[in-house]
């Protein structure tokens, strides 16, 4: 059988990285693509490598609709079929909406939103002439509560559970299925100084008491870039140790210390 394979974007670092070591653990070959720290990306790459020959990291802005289309284009014409498209790459950033500039939102939602608007399009003809395919997109606990400070973040996420849900539908004649995953908070590069600051106090009131680790996350994306996952469309899968939906869970915690008192 054809080995399977996977375009992870934001591939190298944080989620991303774990998400292309799995799946590269599982079999696939994976182009993992970044923007500019290339130490990482080397690193990941030698990883990589030593799993899959084939495998190899691209340095490309996806929030460019051309670059998305030629990294499309590439993997199409190096291995003749695009199994997954993993939307993974993003920034966080805190702004007031008082604050907040035209260029600053122009950017968080071209490099959060746009960019997976355009790689989804991107890939859709290939996927089309494979008969199916997996996009998972990354969206955000963000993207369903108002947050201060996140206008741009929620609102590019936001957008991003609307993309995959339209998209789950749009596709769902082709075999192709879209689903996002909400993480919560997970330690990577993108939440250490927030975790370093107020971990101490947000770790509390999760269920689980830990933030999440890259592997983590994924593990669930591996799930939804599977075979199995084939009648799985259209959901945006929490993975946030209990944030979103469960209040107070550090009740639960005090009365557990009594009954150990
Ligand atoms: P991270 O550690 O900061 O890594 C982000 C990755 O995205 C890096 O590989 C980066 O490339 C790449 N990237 C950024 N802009 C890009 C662009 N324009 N073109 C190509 N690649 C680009 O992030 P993370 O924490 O793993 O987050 C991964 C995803 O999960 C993001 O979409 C984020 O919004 C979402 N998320 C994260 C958390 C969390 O707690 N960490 C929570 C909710 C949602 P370089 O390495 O070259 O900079």
């Amino acid at each position: 059988m054809e080995k399977r394979t996977a375009i992870v974007t934001g591939g190298t670092r944080g989620m991303g990285r774990a998400i292309s070591l799995e799946l590269a653990e599982k079999g696939y070959r994976v182009c993992a693509v970044y923007r500019s720290d290339d130490e990482s990306a080397r690193k990941l790459e030698h990883e990589l490598q030593k799993m899959s020959r084939e495998s190899f990291v691209c340095r490309a802005d996806v929030s460019k609709q051309d670059t998305a289309q030629k990294i499309a284009g590439q993997v199409w014409e190096l291995w003749g079929r695009i199994d997954v498209l993993v939307n993974n790459a993003g920034i966080f950033d805190f702004c007031y909406i008082e604050d907040m500039s035209e260029e600053y939102l122009d950017h968080i939602l071209n490099v959060n939103f746009k960019s997976q608007f355009f790689m989804m399009k991107s890939v859709i003809p290939y996927m089309k002439e494979l008969g199916g395919g997996r996009i998972v997109n990354a969206s955000s606990i963000s993207g369903h509560f108002a947050d201060c400070g996140l206008t741009g973040y929620g609102a590019s996420k936001a957008a991003v559970n609307m993309l995959t849900r339209i998209g789950a539908g749009e596709l769902g004649p082709w075999g192709i299925t879209v689903n996002a995953y909400a993480p919560g908070i997970i330690h990577t590069d993108m939440t250490h100084e927030m975790i370093s600051e107020r971990g101490d106090e947000q770790v509390k009131d999760l269920c689980l008491q830990r933030f999440g680790s890259p592997e983590d996350v994924a593990a669930l994306v591996s799930f939804l870039a599977s075979e199995e996952a084939g009648y799985i469309t259209g959901e945006i899968i929490g993975i946030d140790g209990g944030m979103f939906k469960v209040q107070n869970a550090s009740r639960a915690y005090s009365r557990v210390k009594q009954e150990n008192q």
